[in-house]
C-alpha cells in the first residue's frame, strides 16, 4: 500500500503557527498540547506530562519486533527575532532559532504517515520532549521513567542542519556532537587604587591569566586528535577607569568530542585556577553546571540510519546522503538517551539559512517531507531488518 503522507501545506501551516508561539524550556504548554490534539485525531492515545510537558505516543503493530523511539524536541531559545517574516515570533525575546518547530512537525507527520502505512513488526514511540536548550530535558524524561513506560531497543534524533544543502541527510558512526560543562568562576582579591596595585590583590589581571593558561589545556593536556575546545564569554570585573576591582567574574564553557578529554579539560581547569589563586594571593572558586554527554551513535542503528537515508535517496532522489558527516563541538542532549540505549542521531539540510540560533535564523519549510520520509522510511527499516533476523 503506498503511505498516505500527511498534507505538506497543512504541516507547514503548523510549523509557521508553531514559530509564531515559541515556548521556553519547560514552558511548552501550548505546543504539548497543539500535539497531543494531532495525535488523538491520528488515533493514538498520547502519554503526557513526562517532564512536564514532555508527550509520547505509541504505534504498537501487535506483532512482535523491535521497539524503536523517534524523538523530536519542541523548545524555543530566548532570543529577540529579527526575521520579518508574517510569522515571526509574537512571544518578546523568544524565539524558534534552533528549528525545534520544523522538528515537531516533521514528527507528527511521521506519525501520520506511519498511522495509514504502519511497519508489520515491532513498536514506535513518538517522543516529543521539552527543555533540550540548557534544560537537559531528555535526561528529565528518562529520570521520570521514559525507558521503563516505553520499553525500547533504539532511539532515533533527527536535527535540521544549516550548513548542509536542503533535504540532504546525514548521520556518523561514534561520536557527533560534543559533550560539554558550562562553568562560572569568581575571583575574589582584594581592590586598590590603580595607582598602588601592590596594596591590593588584583583579579582582573588574575583573570587575564586564566583565559590565556586555559588556552594551553587544549594545546598541550589533551590529545590533538581529538577535538576540544575551552571558550571564555563572559569577563565582568571593575566600575571605573581608576579602581582595582575586587572581584572578577569569568564564564564559558568546555567542550569534547571523548568524555575522557572532557574529564581532562574539567580537572585541567580546576588545578589551573587553584594554582593561579595560591600563585597570586587569591581567591578562585569553580563552579561547573549544565553537563552534556557526548553524543555517540551506536553501530548497526547508524547503519539502519544510514539505510534509510540511501533507500529514500534511490526512491525520491534528492541530494545524496553524507553517512560520514564531520562531528560538530555544538552539545545536544539526545547524548543522555544514548548513554542509556543504542541509536543513531542524524542531520536534515537546512540550506543556505542563517546559523543555528541567530536572531534572523528561520527552518526551511522545503525539508519537512524529507524529513517526514526519512522517519517513516527507517522505521519499515528497522521492522524489516529485525524480520530478517
Ligand atoms: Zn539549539
Ligand atoms: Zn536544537
Amino acid at each position: 500500500m503506498q503511505p498516505q503522507f500527511p498534507d505538506v501545506a497543512f504541516l507547514t501551516e503548523l510549523r509557521r503557527d508553531l514559530h509564531t508561539h515559541p515556548e521556553l524550556r519547560f514552558e511548552e504548554k501550548r505546543t504539548a498540547s497543539l500535539v497531543g490534539e494531532h495525535l488523538r485525531r491520528l488515533g493514538y492515545e498520547p502519554h503526557t506530562g513526562l517532564a512536564r510537558t514532555g508527550v509520547v505516543a505509541t504505534l504498537d503493530t501487535g506483532s512482535p519486533g523491535p521497539a524503536i523511539m523517534l524523538r523530536a524536541d519542541m523548545d524555543a531559545l530566548p532570543i529577540s527575532e529579527t526575521g520579518k517574516a508574517p510569522w515571526a515570533s509574537r512571544a518578546e525575546g523568544v524565539m524558534h532559532a534552533c528549528g525545534h518547530d520544523g522538528h515537531t512537525v516533521m514528527l507528527l507527520g511521521a506519525a501520520a504517515a506511519l498511522a495509514s502505512d504502519p511497519p508489520s513488526y515491532g513498536k514506535i514511540h513518538f517522543v516529543f520532549q521539552p527543555g533540550e536548550e540548557g534544560g537537559a530535558g531528555a535526561q528529565v524524561m528518562i529520570d521520570e521513567g521514559l525507558f521503563r513506560l516505553f520499553p525500547t531497543d533504539y532511539c532515533f534524533g533527527l536535527h535540521n542542519w544549516p550548513a548542509l544543502p536542503a533535504g540532504q541527510l546525514a548521520v556518523r558512526s561514534g561520536p557527533i556532537m560534543a559533550g560539554g560543562w558550562r562553568f562560572v568562576i569568581e575571583i575574589i582579591g582584594k581592590g586598590s587604587h590603580a595607582a598602588q596595585p601592590h596594596l591590593g590583590r588584583d583579579p582582573l589581571t588574575v583573570g587575564a591569566a586564566v583565559v590565556q593558561e586555559a588556552q594551553m589545556l587544549v594545546a598541550r593536556r589533551t590529545d590533538p586528535i581529538i577535538p576540544a575546545v575551552v571558550s571564555f564569554c563572559i569577563f565582568d570585573a571593575g566600575t571605573t577607569d581608576n579602581i582595582l576591582p575586587e572581584r572578577a567574574r569569568l564564564a564559558g564553557t568546555l567542550r569534547a568530542l571523548a568524555p575522557s578529554v572532557l574529564d581532562d579539560l574539567k580537572d585541567g581547569l580546576q588545578h589551573l585556577c587553584d594554582g593561579l589563586a595560591v600563585a597570586h594571593g587569591v581567591t578562585i572558586s569553580v563552579r561547573f553546571h549544565q553537563p552534556y554527554p557526548v553524543t555517540v551513535n551506536e553501530d548497526m542503528a547508524t547503519r539502519l540510519a544510514g539505510k534509510a537515508m540511501q533507500a529514500l535517496e534511490a526512491a525520491e532522489g534528492g541530494p545524496a546522503p553524507d553517512l560520514n558527516i564531520a562531528p560538530s563541538l555544538a552539545s545536544e542532549d539526545f547524548g543522555f538517551m544514548l548513554r542509556q540505549k543504542p541509536g543513531a542521531y542524524a542531520m536534515i539540510g537546512n540550506g543556505s539559512s542563517s546559523k543555528l540560533h541567530s536572531p534572523d535564523y528561520d527552518f526551511n519549510d522545503d525539508v519537512i517531507q524529507r524529513g517526514v520520509r526519512y522517519w517513516h522510511t527507517l522505521a519499515h527499516i528497522c521492522a524489516a531488518s529485525a524480520a530478517a533476523g
